[in-house]
């Protein structure tokens, strides 16, 4: 099943609680505008590459399009496309005033210098620039891109349109941004990690975690969760997984990773295993924050985790979801966990307007208190339906667009 089938099959379930009409469920799939781009930039050698970009802008019924921008080699328009309405939904969860886009371009960053990272950047940008803006779509980091990329979109962006740093979020502090973005999303994982450990009657000091990826959300996720007492006796990126069953000290492992140009690769201080075994471990929770589609009905069998927190987008393959919700394994989805990202960004966008500053200590209440609104809303909505938790984030999502949709008029 490919990406974007999917995002229908789960909007579909919802759908079909919420009892839309065919034509309601086309009208709401249906992604505004998808843009693809050529970028022909001149590498470090003198040779010259053309990459493909993609921007596909999925909703704007209730705000500015808002999702972020993925660099990796296997971006293509059907994953965008799926990405872009996953964003539609999550903004609505969360209820922020925010539509849904997503964007990419198909390149493995690792083979890219910094510098012909930027070329690829401000090219991207050359070609999307009008179709971007503060009022329209807003990117914001994912995969592969960090907040550097964003500050050199800020910039190009701004040479065509003028000075105006909310056409894009994610930046560095320093330049712009707001502090606590880069945690937020994996803040905001742990955040209903420990929500939903206490809803099932169990304590952090017992919770035994295993995270795959240790990007920006994998690493964060564990930061917080270490420091809440679990035991994180697995992490994992791109080079391969790192197991301990006494526990893994995160911080040491994030200066390794940090110093080893963002890899764990011959980190000595846990055994290596491989991703797939990760996986698969004896452990109170799993967290996919690296790829979507990585636990299917191959391997759903074999997945002992109890809770399941998604951290990465679409980890988890509908035939897979289907036999964990049978099996009774809690899975906290994607549109919910990991929305701390875009909520975060909802700040510094606002404060960006309004040239006014939060600290820390505030942001981080702020994405606290809309993360639990959010998680308790999707529970009852649960409960009251006799739903899984996806089901029922999704149809929080779709009533709310779906009600936006209709009180702007539709013709
Ligand atoms: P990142 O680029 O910072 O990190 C990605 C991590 O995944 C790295 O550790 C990388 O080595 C690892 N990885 C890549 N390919 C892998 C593979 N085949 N097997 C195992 N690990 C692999 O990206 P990120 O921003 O941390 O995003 C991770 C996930 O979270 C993505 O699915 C993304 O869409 C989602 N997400 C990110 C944000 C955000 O704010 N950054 C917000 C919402 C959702």
């Amino acid at each position: 099943m490919k990406a974007f089938e999917a995002v229908r099959h789960y909007f579909n379930l919802a759908a079909d609680e919420l009892e839309l009409t065919d034509n309601m469920r086309t009208l709401l799939l249906t992604a505004k505008r998808e843009v693809q781009v050529q970028i022909a930039v001149e590498m470090d050698s003198g040779e010259l590459q053309t990459l493909i970009g993609y921007r596909v802008q999925h909703d704007n019924a209730r705000g500015p399009m808002k999702g972020g921008l993925r660099y990796h080699e296997e971006v293509d328009l059907d994953e965008v496309r799926s990405l872009a309405s996953l964003m539609t939904w999550k903004t609505a969860v969360v209820n922020i005033p925010y539509g849904g886009a997503k964007g990419g371009v198909a390149v493995d960053v690792r083979s890219l210098s910094r510098r012909e990272l930027e070329r690829v950047t401000r090219k991207f940008v050359d070609e999307i620039h009008d179709v971007i803006g503060p009022d329209t779509d807003i990117p914001a980091p994912d995969m592969g891109t960090n907040s550097e990329v964003m500050a050199w979109i800020m910039n190009q962006h701004n040479k065509y349109h003028g000075f105006n740093p909310g056409v894009v979020t994610g930046k560095p502090v320093e330049h712009y941004g707001i502090p606590g973005r880069e945690e937020a999303t994996g803040r905001g994982v742990g955040i209903l990690s420990l929500k939903t450990i206490g809803r099932m009657g169990h304590r952090p000091q017992t919770t035994r975690v295993a995270i795959q990826g240790f990007g920006n959300v994998g690493s964060h996720a564990a930061k917080f969760l270490h420091e809440a007492d679990c035991k994180i006796t697995a992490i994992s990126d791109v080079s391969g997984a790192y197991f301990c069953a006494k526990g893994i000290d995160v911080a040491d492992a994030m200066e390794y990773s940090n110093q080893h140009d963002r890899s764990l690769e011959g980190y000595e201080k846990a055994d290596p295993i491989s991703n797939e075994e990760l996986l698969e471990l004896d452990v109170e929770l799993l967290v996919p924050a690296a790829l979507g589609g990585v636990i299917t009905a191959e391997n759903a069998s074999r997945i002992r985790a109890p809770l399941i927190v998604e951290a990465a987008n679409a980890p988890v393959r509908p035939d897979a979801d289907q036999l964990l919700y049978e099996r009774g394994v809690v899975i906290v989805p994607d549109i919910l966990a990991n929305a701390g990202g875009v909520t975060v960004s909802y700040f510094e966008w606002a404060q960006n307007r309004q040239h006014y500053r939060w600290n820390l200590d505030r942001v981080r209440q702020e994405l606290e208190r809309v993360m639990t609104g959010a998680f308790e809303e999707v529970w009852e909505l649960s409960r009251e339906h006799n739903v899984s938790h996806r089901t029922a984030a999704f149809m929080l999502g779709i009533g709310r667009v779906g009600r936006a949709t209709i009180l702007s008029g539709i013709t």
